[in-house]
């Protein structure tokens, strides 16, 4: 097993043209601070504006403060953002076809962001910003073809061939909405069965208290019942497990990665989620050969990472590397 790599937290971005970072969720928006000497700044953290039908024009106005806030020190002032957004976006046009969360539909980022902002924007889908962090610096770095997969709330991946990141308009990488139990779990798309629907960490949590009637605080204290030999938490953890195995057996057959990355909140189980998954692939897939499977190197602030490097690749190597 790959030694634990740990959450980046010190200068791991090197010298460059000072940035601004800014990851929008479906509750919180963060935003930091890339010095000119690779640190990111404490994360400052403010509610996503409720969902209604200027939710975008809305977003964005808390990404201008946010901006100034942190354009504060004239000394390193911004010189471009990096905006990661959620749902289904599309990286290459700056459109957001659609975000359940938010509740925008077929918005031009691209367009409002030119329009509001004075510093250059690099746009990013929120998951592939991440998994961008883990391919340039991070757990993914040294694989040519190299699967990030995120398991927090929902279930998402993004693919790396080479330098390449495939988006497909937007619409690569919803790994979360690939059926691996048929006519199981419903899930918020509307299907059944979705690996989404059965693995994430909200998942987890809704299985266990269904079946028990117990209230949990999360999917680490449903992992912390199982580890203690509690049978129904046990038992939704090796389904969630299997669900996982299917869906990334599939995903090896089609792509054959170097290496799986995995990340968000579940990843944080580390061997724990790591090793069973392991030896399912090992059962799994007989042809080609099991790619490693190793944790995120960047924690919680992943996506505020990709987004600082791809502002400063905006800005091109004049800004330096
Ligand atoms: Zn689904």
């Amino acid at each position: 097993m790959e030694p634990e790599l740990g959450v980046a937290t010190a200068a791991p971005l090197g010298p460059g043209a000072p940035v601004v970072a800014i990851d929008v969720g479906g509750t919180t928006i963060k935003a930091a601070a890339l010095t000119s000497d690779g640190r990111l700044s404490e994360p400052l953290r403010v509610p996503t504006p409720v969902r209604g039908p200027d939710s975008a024009e809305r977003v964005l106005d808390v990404v201008g403060q946010l901006v100034g806030e942190l354009s504060a020190t004239p000394a390193d002032a911004p010189r471009a953002v990096g905006l990661a957004l959620p749902g289904i976006f599309d990286d290459e046009t700056g459109v957001g076809h659609w975000s359940e969360n938010l509740g925008w539909k077929g918005v031009d980022f691209s367009a409002l962001t030119a329009r509001r902002f004075a510093l250059p924007v690099a746009l990013r889908h929120d998951v592939r910003a991440a998994a961008y962090a883990e391919r340039r610096l991070g757990a993914a770095r040294d694989a040519a073809t190299a699967l990030v997969v995120l398991i927090g709330t929902g279930v998402s991946a993004a693919l790396f061939i080479g330098e390449t990141t495939h988006v497909a308009r937007g619409y690569a990488g919803e790994i979360g909405h690939a059926v691996v139990v048929p006519g199981g779990e419903k899930c918020l798309c509307g299907n059944r069965g979705c690996l989404e629907a059965t693995a994430s960490a909200a998942a987890v949590v809704r299985r266990y208290e269904r079946l028990t009637g117990a209230v949990v605080p999360g999917a680490s204290a449903v992992l912390a019942l199982a580890d203690s030999g509690d049978t129904a938490a046990g038992q939704i953890w090796e389904s969630a497990l299997d669900a996982l195995a299917f869906g990334l057996a599939h995903a090896i057959s089609l792509v054959a990665p170097d290496v799986i990355v995995l990340g968000g909140g579940v990843a944080e189980a580390g061997d724990t989620l790591i090793r069973p998954l392991q030896a399912r692939l090992e059962e799994l897939v007989r042809i080609q050969p099991v790619p490693r499977l190793t944790r995120a190197h960047f924690g919680q602030d992943a996506g505020l990472y990709g987004s600082a490097l791809a502002a400063r690749d905006l800005l091109g190597s004049e800004a330096g590397a």
